[in-house]
């Protein structure tokens, strides 16, 4: 039988648009369907805009340290709408390369909601097209409780189009995006409360790490309550928020802003029409090489559950290429997968946390820490601390876990990771000379 296209992508986000190209490319006839925007979360409500915002939010620290290198900045003001209209103009722009990469890999791209009839069928706009094989890379969207006065609250999709900033916001979450937009909005001069219902955010990261960085914030004047949850939300007469806490406290905010997480968004997909399964979450299940229950049909990216960042999605969408165009089964290595929150200062990641390393090593593990202050502090006149950990098996030597806080950490730690990944002992770290006068050469230099 012969189909309109041997590949209908669902989904021209991070892990839809590589896999469509790239399996364009390699001869198949292609098609993709997008129903927003192009470049999906990532490039629009994601990490792009996100990174915009933390740059623009860290250039109050950079005014408060410039006087102690002799520059008189003077009286500053920051302009949200000047920031929100050079934002969009820029993601217009991404959305038109995206539009560029398609069309110049020869894929079919399909302005619509995509919804599947059958395991070899798509119909976007009322129209129908046949295909071999469908690929679900539909993504997430955000989750936010069910609680008395849940409506009011926004998520960082809104957070991205704000008409102004208020003057007070209350963010929930201790997640990547609660921590970030903490950062940000507080970076703006907007009074910033962090409401987490742990005791720490950032579980799963490392702790010497998560109690570092929650110094680091609340130094910068971050409010956190952590174990605090919140039992519900009232509009006032100005129509700011109320907050009612779960301590008989509450706060009167201009915004509250959920990052709760995320849920797969396969709802209205057409799921039913195949044997594909989900989990209760939503999110879909599939094998090492992406394909779900239903054989025509594979999925991945934040859709599958599985590690919810862009190089994942586009890692993933590149095994898929080779499983679909050589019949090679192809899989990918989750493992030392590298991270950074954009928080103020970045935090990153790469391998096993102290905790895990114990779970997995018990005592055969030397660890190395070095806090300090960073150099550019001295005449800034801060007193804001870089953290560096090194976490090592001390039968094999092998670096099995790596962590910092600081300045430019999700640029260091990338480094970092490519000798984590390859193997490297501590004596390997230790043999490497560093580059003075940086803070990245805390890492070849910590012995004790
Ligand atoms: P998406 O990029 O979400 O793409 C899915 C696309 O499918 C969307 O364009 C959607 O409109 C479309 N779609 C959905 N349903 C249909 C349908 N039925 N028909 C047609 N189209 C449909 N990751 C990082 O690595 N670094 C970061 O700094 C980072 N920051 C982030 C900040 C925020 C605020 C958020 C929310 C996420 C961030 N992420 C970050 C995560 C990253 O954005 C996601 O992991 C990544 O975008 C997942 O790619 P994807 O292809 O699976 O899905
Ligand atoms: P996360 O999963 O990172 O965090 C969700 C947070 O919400 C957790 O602190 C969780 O608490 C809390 N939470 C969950 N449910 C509830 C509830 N019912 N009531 C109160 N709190 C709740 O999700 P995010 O939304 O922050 O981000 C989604 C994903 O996007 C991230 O996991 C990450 O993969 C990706 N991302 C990556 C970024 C990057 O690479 N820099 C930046 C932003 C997002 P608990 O821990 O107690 O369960």
């Amino acid at each position: 039988m012969s189909y309109d296209f041997d590949l209908f992508v669902i989904g021209a986000g991070s892990g839809g648009v590589r896999t469509a190209r790239m399996c364009s490319q390699q001869g198949m006839r292609v098609a993709i369907a997008e129903s927003q925007y192009l470049g999906g979360t990532c490039v629009n409500v994601g990490c792009v805009p996100k990174k915009l915002f933390v740059y623009a939010s860290s250039f109050a620290e950079e005014f408060r340290a410039a006087a102690g290198f002799g520059w008189h900045v003077g009286e500053t003001h920051f302009d949200w709408p000047t920031l929100r209209e050079n934002k969009n103009r820029e993601i217009e722009r991404l959305n038109g390369i995206y539009g560029s990469l398609l069309d110049n890999a020869n894929v079919t791209l399909v302005e619509g909601r995509g919804v599947i009839i059958d395991p070899h069928t798509v119909e976007v706009n009322g129209q129908q097209y046949s295909c071999a094989k469908i690929l679900i890379a539909t993504g997430g969207v955000p989750y936010v409780p069910d609680f008395p006065g849940s409506e009011l609250a926004i998520t960082s999709n809104e957070a991205f189009f704000l008409d102004e900033l208020p003057k007070r916001i209350v963010i929930v979450g201790g997640g990547y995006i609660a921590v970030e937009f903490a950062g940000i909005f507080n970076g703006l001069g907007v009074e910033t409360h962090l409401v987490y219902r742990g005791p720490l955010f950032l579980r799963g990261f490392d702790d010497d790490l998560r109690n570092v960085l929650k110094e680091e914030i609340e130094h910068q004047g971050v409010h956190l309550h952590f174990s605090t949850d919140i039992e519900k939300i009232t509009q006032l007469e100005d129509s700011s928020c109320r907050v009612a806490l779960n301590n008989d406290e509450s706060l009167d905010a201009g915004l509250v802003m959920y990052a709760t997480g995320r849920r797969a968004n396969t709802e209205g997909l057409g799921l039913e029409n195949t044997t594909v399964q989900t989990r209760p979450n939503g999110s879909v299940v599939v094998d090492d090489h992406f394909q779900t229950n239903e054989p025509s049909i594979y999925a991945l990216g934040d859709v599958i559950g599985r590690v919810e960042l862009t190089p994942v999605a586009i890692a993933e969408g590149m095994a898929l290429t080779k499983t679909l165009t050589t019949g090679e089964s192809t899989s990918i290595d989750y493992s030392n997968i590298p991270t950074a929150v954009f928080s103020q200062p970045n935090t990153a990641s790469v391998g096993l946390t102290e905790q895990q390393a114990t779970d997995q090593y018990s005592d055969d593990l030397s660890i190395f820490r070095s806090h300090f202050r960073p150099m550019k502090e001295t005449l800034a006149g801060g007193d804001g601390k870089m953290f560096m950990k090194l976490i090592v098996v001390k039968s094999t030597d092998l670096v099995v876990g790596c962590h910092m806080v600081g300045e430019g950490a999700g640029e260091i730690i990338q480094g970092v990771a490519i000798a984590v990944k390859a193997g490297a002992t501590k004596s390997d770290f230790d043999a490497t000379i560093g580059i003075h006068p940086t803070a990245a050469e805390e890492f070849v230099t910590m012995r004790g």
